[in-house]
């Protein structure tokens, strides 16, 4: 990444991590998924609310942990917040391509996500960057319920 990009990579994942958007409780989610990064303290527990027509109508965090796991879920509810599932889906493959390094595209709707591939230098914080997106995959195959995903495990 440029100097430029590196800069605003920091200043986008403080901002985040320290005004997460959609943090909070949801109490009508049809799916709730507890995430656990062990290696780096981090937790996740995302809230996913499925609307009739099988789209992700709200997601909501709460969680702690490191800048860039909380950050990653911040911008991916965001994101993904009123999509349907095959657009999460998508979304979901492409952020893990670009940010394990599999890919360099970035596609055109990413926006400030396209910055968390800064972590594809730190095996160690893709985990961190993963773990909401690993909740969330969780939360798509399992529909309604509950559940808990680690990234120690595949
Ligand atoms: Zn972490």
């Amino acid at each position: 990444m440029s100097a430029e990009l590196e800069e605003l990579y920091q200043e986008v994942i403080l901002d985040h991590s320290r005004r997460p958007r959609n943090f909070g409780e949801l109490p009508n989610a049809t799916v709730r998924v507890h995430g656990d990064n062990p290696s780096c303290g981090d937790e996740i527990h995302l809230a996913v609310r499925f609307e009739p027509d099988d789209s992700l109508g709200e997601i909501k965090f709460t969680g702690h942990g490191c800048a860039i796991s909380q950050a990653s879920a911040s911008l991916m509810t965001m994101k993904l917040k009123k999509k349907s599932r095959e657009e999460a889906s998508t979304m979901l493959r492409a952020f893990h391509d670009l940010i394990v390094g599999q890919s360099e595209t970035v596609p055109p709707d990413f926006g400030d996500l396209r910055l968390l591939q800064g972590v594809r230098k730190f095996p160690q914080r893709v985990k961190c960057a993963m773990l909401a997106w690993r909740a969330l995959e969780q939360a798509m195959q399992l529909d309604a319920g509950e559940s808990t995903v680690s990234t120690e495990v595949d």
